[in-house]
């Protein structure tokens, strides 16, 4: 859970505002939603996995629950089902890796759709579970292999259990879509021998790159709901990034033109320069490996980071703006700099940028 403002009983500590805030945009998610939606011909089951991408599993799962174009949510482990069935959004719930033998009936007291991939766990499963088969059909992952998966799925079926089955695609992000095809082949084989079904395949790259796909009841985009898409992918949809994320400038100096600023030295003034300290750093999620790279955006201007990225701050050359502590700067946003960029600058991709926000962050919806 992200830190936030301790609340309530008397002698309460005070309220310590965070130094950073993550802000998702309602109106940017749920158009995006319906955007993939449309264009997949079929509900999604948004992936709200790891903080829901680090956007707050709350704040996405909330404002997703208002789509009419969401079936139901899907999370990576059974703490994170436990937490969207707290929220009790009326929308079904479903586990995407293997519970252990204990978390099973628990999980389906909940209500939360569990993964099936063995004939031993189709026959573990309380009569009141509801199942969605999982079938390996080339990622090497997790899942019943398809000559195994239609006894398990048929199991399951016998024992009132079934509800949907769901495979994942190892390359739908790629230019090269030959091994989709047979994945997907695959799939639709194990599909055609069990009874109908609620079956899910495409993740972002799939609803993007293939559209609809025949006998598909729901589709699982992830990065591309929160405004993310591979650079082959752009236009396919007006999807727009869906978070802002700002941080508190804390403090204003400063620095004369020869000195260095920050660990190593990195950097030397080239001029005298007006510097602002900023609460965020690599603890936070900001990537470390961005130093000498980065920008934030200051009062509407591009300005560059200067020397090493901290634990719990960054500084940044505010010359010429009358920038004051307390202000806050945009790290990313819709507006100038987006999360690929950062993901470039730091070696790194998307997901893990938006993953590895820490908690110390706000999480917050805007409309
Ligand atoms: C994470 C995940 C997704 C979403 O993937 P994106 O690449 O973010 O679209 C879909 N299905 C499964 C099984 C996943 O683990």
């Amino acid at each position: 859970m992200p830190a936030s403002v301790p609340k309530g009983e008397e002698g309460a500590a005070p309220p310590f505002a965070a130094r950073a805030r993550a802000l998702t945009s309602r109106s940017a998610l749920l158009d995006n939603l319906a955007a993939l939606s449309g264009r997949a011909g079929v509900p999604l089951l948004l992936p709200v996995k790891a903080d829901a991408y680090g956007h707050g599993l709350d704040v996405v799962a909330r404002a997703a629950a208002a789509s009419p174009h969401v079936w139901g949510l899907a999370v990576a482990v059974p703490r994170e089902a436990q937490a969207v069935a707290a929220l009790e959004l009326g929308r079904p719930v479903v586990l995407l890796t293997p519970p252990t033998p204990q978390e099973v009936p628990v999980l389906a007291d909940l209500g939360v759709r569990i993964p099936v991939a063995t004939l031993a766990e189709a026959e573990a499963l309380p009569p009141h579970a509801r199942a969605h088969l999982k079938v390996d059909t080339g990622m090497n992952r997790l899942g019943a292999r398809p000559a195994e998966a239609v006894a398990v799925g048929r199991r399951l079926a016998e024992r009132g259990v079934l509800e949907g089955a769901y495979t994942h695609f190892a390359t739908s992000d790629e230019v090269d879509l030959r091994f989709t095809h047979e994945q997907f082949r695959r799939f639709q084989a194990v599909l055609a021998e069990l009874p109908p079904l609620l079956a899910h395949a495409s993740n972002g790259g799939g609803v993007l790159s293939l559209g609809a796909l025949p006998g598909m009841g729901l589709a699982r985009p992830g990065l591309a709901s929160y405004g993310f898409v591979p650079s082959h992918l752009h236009g396919v949809l007006p999807l727009r990034p869906v978070m802002t994320l700002q941080a508190q400038v804390t403090f204003v100096h400063d620095v004369h033109a020869g000195e260095t600023i920050s660990y190593g030295g990195l950097y030397t003034a080239p001029r005298d320069l007006r510097v602002a300290t900023v609460g965020l750093g690599y603890a936070d999620g900001y990537p470390r490996n961005a130093t000498l790279r980065a920008h934030v955006t200051v009062r509407g201007e591009r300005r560059p980071v200067l020397g090493r990225i901290c634990m719990d701050q960054f500084m940044v050359d505010v010359s010429g703006l009358d920038v004051h502590p307390g202000e806050w700067i945009e790290v990313w946003g819709p507006a100038d700099i987006n999360v690929s960029e950062v993901a470039a600058w730091g070696d790194t991709i998307e997901y893990e940028v938006l993953t590895g926000l820490g908690a110390r962050i706000d999480r917050a919806a805007v409309p």
